[in-house]
């Protein structure tokens, strides 16, 4: 396969120092193209390029960009195939789930906000009849879009679509573990005949390219998804130069489950709430809280199920968990499984790593693992894992519940099962995330406020608060008497 290349100022570009670094794909570990080792020059000329795209941009109507990314929704559609492929040979994740859920949703991301920038409005306020008062809402400029490994074309057009609807220049960063799909859609910008400079992409280390973007004057917010400490560096660099910022950071979500739950409902959603996409979903519940009196039968059937995913080529239709991956996520991963063991956990069912036989014996696979008897306290029950491991939590009143799932640095996600719609409303309201569902996972409506509270972010993404967090609004005072 040929390298990857950065598209800057409307064309595919080597970068500025010509060096590289292997891609691999996870489920083989081989190399499979070579990803540009892109530094501060790189951004510079991307910024530049930008800042002359931006009047242009910015001043084009609602409907023209509305028009050009509904074309580029559209290019992805008819190139779905290749994409699916390519986030699962990059990601390491079944081929079916990166053509089912991945690559479409990547699509709505367009549609949604080419829609979403045609019904944008903003306030007016009427002072004592004597002054009208309108908030204008403009583009911020140009902007720095960072984005994670794990779902990785999804997560870069939820923020690259707002972004380029509301008529800002975008610099943006897929992961440099999974660059290829942010590749495949720079030369979709290209077919579909998008201005030069209005959209960038540059690939390579967050340590250097990434830093570079969040470091660069030129850009004047940064939306960023990924690990906890990661934000906290890029906040530490952004603050100062009083950037906009959207932290979406990491989490440690709960999974409540009470006795009255619908429980044939509830067994299938947790089997896939837990480890889907291996467990690598910044919103999977990774600690399994169960009201005491059913936690035994809850145990033995979720343990049984388990047991049944089938590991194996992500190319294959019947393979529910893919590859790991990194080898250092893989490496991560296998640490915490350890750690656990260390601090008294008892493995239920996997805990080792799976070998693929044939094409992906050299891959990175683990067996989706269930542990129990932890404290709540514990390192395993506290530090993100970000992979096919849950625990397994017993507790006895909704307090106790509460206690425990609040009882984290984290706050992004919660899930919650019961019948009880009083106390369902309750719990909702007293439980320290961003978002909770209820008798159900993952069942999201893009109009939707979207974010962590405590360390796992800051601000909001999604509908309108994205098209809020890519404008300035600034107030416009008209007396009128
Ligand atoms: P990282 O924080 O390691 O990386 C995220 C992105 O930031 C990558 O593009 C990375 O580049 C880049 N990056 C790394 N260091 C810097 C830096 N110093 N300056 C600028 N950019 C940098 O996260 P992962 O990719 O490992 O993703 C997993 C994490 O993402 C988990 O913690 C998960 O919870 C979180 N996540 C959160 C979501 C949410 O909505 N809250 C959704 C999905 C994931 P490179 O890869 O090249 O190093």
């Amino acid at each position: 396969m040929e390298n990857i290349k950065n598209y800057i100022d409307g064309i595919l570009t080597t970068p500025y120092n010509n060096n590289y670094f292997n891609n691999f794909d996870p489920s083989t570990g081989g190399v499979f193209t070579m990803i540009p080792d892109s530094g501060e020059e790189d951004v510079d000329l991307a910024v530049r390029s930008a800042e002359k795209a931006f009047p242009i941009w910015a001043a084009t109507t609602v409907e023209e960009r509305s028009e050009l990314m509904m074309k580029v929704a559209s290019m992805i559609r008819q190139r779905l195939e290749k994409f699916a492929h390519a986030e699962s040979m990059d990601n390491g994740k079944p081929l079916w789930l990166a053509r089912s859920v991945d690559i479409p949703r990547a699509i709505k991301n367009f549609e949604f906000f080419a829609n979403a920038i045609t019904q944008f409005s903003s306030e007016s306020h009427i002072t004592d009849s004597i002054a009208v008062n309108y908030t204008l809402r403009q583009p911020v400029g140009v902007v720095g879009a960072i984005s994670p490994w794990n779902l990785p074309l999804y997560l870069f057009t939820w923020k690259v679509a707002p972004a380029l609807a509301a008529g800002n220049c975008v610099i943006a960063k897929p992961s440099e573990v999974t660059p290829l799909t942010a590749y495949l859609l720079s030369e979709i910008f290209i077919d579909a005949g998008f201005p030069q400079g209005v959209f960038n992409v540059i690939h390579g280390h967050g340590h250097r390219a990434g830093k570079a973007i969040v470091s660069h004057p030129g850009i004047k917010a940064i939306t960023f998804t990924g690990g906890t400490k990661t934000g906290k560096d890029i906040a530490a660099i952004a603050a100062p130069m009083f950037k906009k910022l959207s932290l979406e950071l990491g989490g440690k979500n709960p999974t409540i489950i009470f006795a009255d739950c619908n429980y044939e409902e509830m067994l299938e959603t947790t089997v896939r709430s837990s480890f889907t996409n291996q467990g690598e979903i910044c919103l999977c519940g990774s600690r399994i809280l169960v009201e005491k009196s059913i936690y035994e039968k809850f145990r033995n059937d979720f343990v049984q199920k388990v047991k049944q995913l089938r590991v194996g080529d992500p190319l294959l239709e019947d393979s529910m968990i893919g590859a790991i991956v990194s080898k250092q996520h893989f490496d991560k991963i296998m640490y915490h499984i350890s750690l656990a063991m260390n601090e008294g956990g008892n493995i239920l069912c996997g805990g080792k790593a799976v070998n693929v036989p044939g094409r992906c014996s050299d891959g990175w696979f683990i067996a989706p693992t269930v542990i129990e008897n932890l404290p709540s306290s514990c390192r395993t029950n506290q530090e993100e894992i970000f992979g096919p491991v849950v625990t397994l939590i017993p507790f006895e009143t909704e307090d106790e519940a509460i206690e425990i799932a609040n009882g984290t640095e984290y706050g992004l996600a919660s899930i919650l099962w019961t019948e009880n719609l009083t106390r369902a409303h309750n719990m909702a309201a007293l439980l320290r995330s961003g978002i909770v569902w209820i008798n159900c996972w993952m069942l999201r409506d893009l109009r939707t406020p979207f974010g962590g509270v405590k360390n796992s972010g800051v601000g909001r993404e999604g509908g309108l608060e994205a098209l809020r967090f890519f404008t300035e609004p600034k107030n416009v005072c008209v007396k009128i008497k």
